[in-house]
C-alpha cells in the first residue's frame, strides 16, 4: 500500500547545480528573490536562467505559470519549485520563512521529482498556415471573438455534442483548483494523467444540447472543438491570451510533456486543498 508512486523518482544530492529565478515584481519578492540568489551562489551555485536545472519561483501561483511558460522548451531537463510570498499556493508551497530551508535542500538533500500532468493544445486552420501547439499547465480556455461560442464537441473524433455558450475550459489535474473550480469542475489528484472539460455558461435547448456535467477524459482519449459558424477564437493559456482566425478545428489531450517539481519535504495534496478551501 506504501508504495512510491511512479510520477515520484528519487533524486540524488547534489545534482542541482544551476538555477534561475523567476519573481513576480514586487518588492518583497524582489528582497527575496535577491536573498536566495546570494545563498545559493555561496553555496557556488551557478546562476544560468538559460540552461537551469532548477527554477525556482518568487510571488505565487500566478508567478509559477509564467515560470512555466518561459521553460516550455526545456520541461526534460528542469524541475520547478515555488515560494509564496502572499497567501498559500498549490504550485508555490515553502513560505519566506523557510527560505534557508529551502536553500539547505537545494544545496545537500536528496529530493523526490514528482511530475505531473500537462494539457496539449493543437489548433489547425483552414488555410495553408501550419499548426500550432501548445502546453498548458493550468487550463486553456475557448471562446468566440466575436459572439456565443457556437461549435461541435468531438471525443475521439465522434461528435459528443453540439455546444452554444459563452465557451469550453479544458484543465490539468493540478489545474482543477483554478478556474475550473470557479465553474464547478471536480478536484482531480495531479498523479492522474487526464484533461477535464467544464461549460462556461451554456445555452440548452432543442438545438443546442449539451451534458451539463464536467467530463474527465483519461490519457488516451481527446477532445476536439470544431466550430459552426464563426472560425475566429480567443484562447486563453493560463494566464496568456491569444486570438487566432481561419481555425478549423482544435485539438485537447493529456500532453506527452510533463512538468517537474522538486519536492523536498512530503506536502499532501489534499492537505493543500484542505488549507486552501477550508481552512
Ligand atoms: P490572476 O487573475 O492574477 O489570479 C488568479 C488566482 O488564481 C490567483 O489567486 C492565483 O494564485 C490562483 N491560481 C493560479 N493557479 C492556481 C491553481 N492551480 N490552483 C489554485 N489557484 C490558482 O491570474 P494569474 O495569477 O495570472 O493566474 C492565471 C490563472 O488564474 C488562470 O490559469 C486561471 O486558472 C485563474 N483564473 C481563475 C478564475 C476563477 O477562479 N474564477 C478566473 C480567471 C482566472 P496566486 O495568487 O498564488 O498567484
Amino acid at each position: 500500500m506504501n508504495e512510491k508512486p511512479i510520477y515520484k523518482k528519487d533524486v540524488p544530492a547534489g545534482s542541482l547545480k544551476k538555477f534561475a529565478i523567476e519573481n513576480r515584481g514586487d518588492s518583497f519578492s524582489d528582497t527575496l528573490r535577491k536573498q536566495i540568489f546570494e545563498k545559493l551562489t555561496t553555496h557556488k551555485l551557478v546562476y544560468d536562467e538559460i540552461h537551469p536545472d532548477l527554477v525556482i519561483s518568487v510571488g505565487g501561483d500566478g508567478t509559477l505559470l509564467q515560470a512555466f511558460h518561459r521553460y516550455t522548451d526545456r520541461l526534460n531537463e528542469t524541475a520547478f519549485v515555488g515560494v509564496h510570498t502572499g497567501h498559500l499556493g498549490f504550485y508555490a508551497d515553502w513560505t519566506s520563512e523557510e527560505v534557508d530551508d529551502l536553500v539547505q535542500s537545494i544545496v545537500g538533500k536528496d529530493f523526490n521529482s514528482v511530475e505531473y500532468p500537462l494539457l496539449s493544445v493543437s489548433i489547425h486552420y483552414m488555410n495553408v498556415q501550419p499548426s500550432r501547439h501548445f502546453l498548458a499547465l493550468n487550463e486553456c480556455t475557448v471562446r468566440s471573438v466575436n459572439e456565443l461560442l457556437v461549435a461541435d464537441v468531438m471525443i475521439k473524433d465522434e461528435k459528443f455534442e453540439s455546444f452554444r455558450g459563452d465557451g469550453l475550459c479544458f484543465s490539468t489535474p493540478t489545474g482543477s483548483t483554478a478556474y475550473n473550480k470557479g465553474l464547478s469542475g471536480a478536484i482531480i489528484h495531479p498523479s492522474l494523467p487526464s484533461v477535464q472539460l467544464t461549460e462556461i455558461a451554456s445555452i440548452n435547448n432543442r438545438v443546442y444540447r449539451t451534458v451539463g456535467s464536467p467530463l474527465i477524459l483519461p490519457e488516451h482519449h481527446h477532445c476536439q472543438v470544431i466550430p459552426v459558424a464563426d472560425r475566429s477564437f480567443t484562447l486563453s493559456l493560463d494566464h496568456l491570451s491569444s486570438i487566432h482566425d481561419n481555425v478549423r478545428q482544435i485539438e485537447f489531450g493529456v500532453a506527452k510533456e510533463k512538468i517537474r517539481f522538486a519536492r523536498f519535504r512530503p506536502l499532501p495534496f489534499w492537505r493543500r486543498v484542505r488549507d486552501a478551501f477550508i481552512g
